[in-house]
C-alpha cells in the first residue's frame, strides 16, 4: 500500500510533526529529509509511518525529498529515540539533537550515501552484566573483543578514554577509533564515516559513541559509577542507563565496570536484573556470569594497604595543621600529593553589610578568580569585573568565603620551608603537589586528600553520601602501595565516615539502600521535577488531578514567577508513558513543560 502520511522529527525543541508523502517519493523510517518548518525548509528524520490520516488532512504540509536513501538512524536506534523521548519527558527533537553529530544534517548527505554497511550480527543475546575491576586490561577481555564483529566501548571522560586507548592500542591497531567531541569537527566526520562503512570493529567514545548507527556486538561501559554519565543541563539523560537499554533493543551484551558498583547497579543485581560477570571464555566466545554475587564486596584495599585518617576542621581555616605537616612529610620524603577539590577559582565573596553572597542574576554565585581578576558565575559562566562594593547593598565589608583551587594553591605555598613544585589540573610527572577538581587522574602518588567532604555532603540530595564515597575510592587508585589518604570535614561524627575509614562498601551500600527504600527514593523510585508556564484557561486543580491520574504522587508544588512548579515521585512499576503523553498534549497546546528528571532531592 502506498504510504501516505509519515511523521519527521527535526533536530529541535518540539515533538514529532506529520506530513504527507507525495507521488514518486518512497518513505522508510530512518531516512534523512527534506520538510517545511516554521516557513522554511529544514532536515530532519523520517521516524514513523502513520497508517491513520490527520484529522484535517489540508492542513498538513508535505515532504519535499529524501536526502539519502540510508537509514541515518537504523531501526533500535528510532526505537531508542522514543524511549528516550518517554523516559525523560522531553521533545523528541531534542533527543534527535543529541543523538546526532552536531555536523550531520549541516551537511550534503548524498556523499555518505555509499558508506553505509550492515555489521554482521554477533551472537550473543542481551543480558547486563557487572564486572568489579578493570576490566580493559583483561587478557581474555581483549582476545574476546578481537573476534567479535563491532563492540562500543562507553567512558565518562577524557582522561578515561585515553587511559584505554593506549592499553587497546597495541593489540587494535586500525581496528579501534575514537569517537567523541574532543576531536575536531573535519576529524569527527571523517571518522563517522570511516566507521559506518565498518573500517573499525572497536570503537571508543564518550556519551555520543552510543548513538553510532552501527550494529554492535557488544557495549562496555567503564567506570559506570560515575556521576559524569548524567546530563547536567536538561534533558538530563544518564548514558549508562541508556546503553543498556540500546543493548536491550539491540539484543546483544552489556558489560558495566567499576571499582564500586553504584547503588542502582548495586540494587539491579540484588533483584536479578544484571548478572556479575566472573570472566570470558573467548574459545567458546562465552561469558561466565560468577555463581555468588558477593564477590562484588572482596576487600577493596587488598594489594594497596590504604590508610585513611579523618580530620575535623576546626573554625575557618582550609588547611588544618595535621593537613600541613603530612604535606610537608610527604613532599620532603620526596612523595607526592594530590588533592581534590572541586571549586574552582580563589573564592566566593560575601558582604558583611546585607550578610549574603555576592551572587549573579541567574541565581549562581560569583567566583573570584585571582589569576584572570575577573568574577565568573558558578552557573551561568558570565564574566564581570572585579568590584569593591556590593552589588545589593552598596556596601564595602566584602571579604573572601571559602577556599577554591587558585586559593589553596597559594595556602600551600605558604607552608614554612616546604620546597614544592604545585601544579593544578592536569598531572606533570615533575611536580610534588597536584590540585585538581575531580580526583580521575593518572599517577602515583603517596599522599591523597579531600580538602574539604562537606562540600559533598552539603549537596541537598540523597545521592551525596554516595558521591564522597565514590570520590574517595577514585582517590585510592592513585595512590601507591601503602599511600594514605586525609579526608577534611566538620562533621567527622557522621556515620558515612566510619564506613569510609575501613573502605567497608559493602555496610555502607546496604545501609544506603536500607534508607532509599524507607524513604522511596531511588531506585525505589524515581523523581521528577516539572514546571509549568501557567496559563489563564486552566486551574492548578486540573492540572494536579491529571497528573495523579497518571500514576504519580505529587511531593511538593509553588507557583512563582508565572510557573507552577512540582515536585512528582513515581513509584517503580508506574508507567512513564501515560505523564509523557499528557505533558506532549499539553506541549501542543503551546505550553510551556520543563521536566527535570534527575532533580537535586
Ligand atoms: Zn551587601
Ligand atoms: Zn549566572
Amino acid at each position: 500500500m502506498k504510504i501516505k502520511y509519515c511523521e519527521v522529527v527535526f533536530p529541535l525543541k518540539i515533538d514529532a510533526l506529520t506530513y504527507s508523502v507525495p507521488e514518486g517519493i518512497d518513505i522508510s523510517p530512518g531516512l534523512p529529509v527534506e520538510a517545511p518548518l516554521r516557513g522554511r525548509v529544514q532536515k530532519g528524520i523520517v521516524v514513523r509511518i502513520k497508517d491513520d490520516s490527520p484529522d484535517i488532512p489540508e492542513n498538513v504540509l508535505s515532504i519535499k525529498r529524501v536526502l539519502m536513501r540510508k537509514q541515518i538512524l537504523s531501526e533500535p536506534l528510532l526505537r531508542l529515540l522514543k524511549w528516550m523521548s518517554e523516559y525523560y519527558f522531553v521533545e523528541e527533537g531534542l533527543v534527535l539533537r543529541s543523538m546526532l553529530p552536531s555536523f550531520l544534517l549541516k551537511k550534503d548527505l548524498k556523499e555518505m550515501e555509499d558508506s553505509f554497511v550492515n555489521n554482521p550480527e554477533g551472537d550473543i543475546s542481551y543480558s547486563t552484566f557487572y564486572f568489579r575491576g578493570d576490566i580493559i586490561s583483561d587478557e581474555d577481555f581483549k582476545r574476546m573483543l578481537y573476534q567479535l564483529p563491532c563492540a562500543i566501548i562507553i567512558a565518562p571522560g577524557y582522561d578515561e578514554v585515553k587511559r584505554i586507548y593506549n592499553i587497546l592500542l597495541p593489540s587494535f591497531k586500525e581496528r579501534l577509533c575514537q569517537f567523541h567531541s574532543r576531536l575536531k569537527a573535519s576529524e569527527l566526520r571523517r571518522v563517522y564515516i570511516e566507521i559506518i562503512s565498518g573500517k573499525y570493529n572497536l570503537i571508543l567514545g564518550m556519551r555520543s559513541a552510543i548513538f553510532l548507527p552501527v550494529r554492535p556486538s557488544v557495549i562496555v561501559v567503564t567506570e559506570e559509577s560515575s556521576f559524569s554519565y548524567r546530563s547536567k543541563r536538561i534533558p538530563k539523560f544518564n548514558i549508562r542507563d541508556i546503553s543498556v537499554m540500546r543493548a536491550y533493543i539491540e539484543d546483544i551484551p552489556v558489560v558495566l565496570t567499576s571499582r564500586i558498583p553504584s547503588i542502582e547497579t548495586l540494587f539491579n543485581i540484588k533483584t536479578g536484573k544484571y548478572r556479575v560477570l566472573k570472566g570470558l571464555d573467548p574459545e567458546r566466545r562465552d561469558i561466565i556470569p560468577e555463581q555468588r554475587n558477593d564477590v562484588i564486596f572482596r576487600r577493596l584495599t587488598e594489594s594497596k594497604d590504604t590508610s585513611i585518617r579523618i580530620i575535623r576542621i576546626k573554625g575557618s581555616a582550609s588547611l588544618t595543621n595535621e593537613l600541613r605537616e603530612e604535606i610537608y612529610r610527604t613532599v620532603s620524603k620526596s612523595g607526592r600529593v594530590l588533592i581534590v577539590l572541586p571549586r574552582y577559582g580563589y573564592s566566593l565573596i560575601y558582604c558583611g553589610d546585607c550578610d549574603g553572597l555576592q551572587r549573579c542574576s541567574c541565581g549562581g554565585f560569583y567566583i573570584f578568580f585571582k589569576e584572570e581578576n575577573i568574577l565568573r558565575c558558578s552557573r551561568c559562566g558570565g564574566k564581570r569585573g572585579v568590584i569593591n562594593t556590593c552589588y545589593r547593598c552598596g556596601g564595602y565589608k566584602l571579604e573572601f568565603r571559602g577556599s577554591g583551587i587558585e586559593k589553596i594553591m597559594e595556602e600551600i605555598n605558604s607552608i614554612k620551608d616546604l620546597n614544592a613544585s604545585i601544579k593544578k589540573g592536569s598531572d606533570d610527572l615533575d611536580i610534588n603537589i597536584l590540585i585538581r577538581a575531580r580526583g580521575a587522574v593518572k599517577g602515583d602518588y603517596n599522599l591523597g586528600v579531600i580538602l574539604d567532604a562537606d562540600i559533598y555532603l552539603n549537596i541537598p540530595d540523597y545521592r551525596a553520601e554516595e558521591r564522597l564515597f565514590h570520590e574517595v575510592i577514585t582517590l585510592t587508585d592513585r595512590l601507591k602501595r601503602g599511600g594514605k589518604i586525609i579526608i577534611q570535614t566538620r562533621m567527622p561524627e557522621l556515620k558515612v565516615f566510619s564506613y569510609i575509614k575501613k573502605l567497608n562498601f559493602k555496610d555502607f551500600s546496604y545501609d544506603e539502600l536500607k534508607k532509599r527504600k524507607e524513604m522511596l527514593y531511588p531506585p525505589f523510585s524515581r523523581f521528577i521535577s516539572l514546571s509549568i508556564r501557567l496559563k489563564k484557561d486552566i486551574s492548578f486543580e486540573t492540572i494536579k488531578n491529571e497528573i495523579i491520574k497518571r500514576g504519580a504522587e505529587i511531593l511538593n508544588f509553588n507557583t512563582d514567577d508565572g510557573r507552577m512548579n512540582f515536585l512528582l515521585r513515581l513509584k517503580r512499576g508506574v508507567d512513564p508513558n501515560m505523564l509523557c503523553d499528557y505533558f506532549r498534549s499539553l506541549r501542543q497546546k503551546k505550553w510551556e513543560v520543563l521536566c527535570d528528571t534527575e532533580p537535586w532531592v
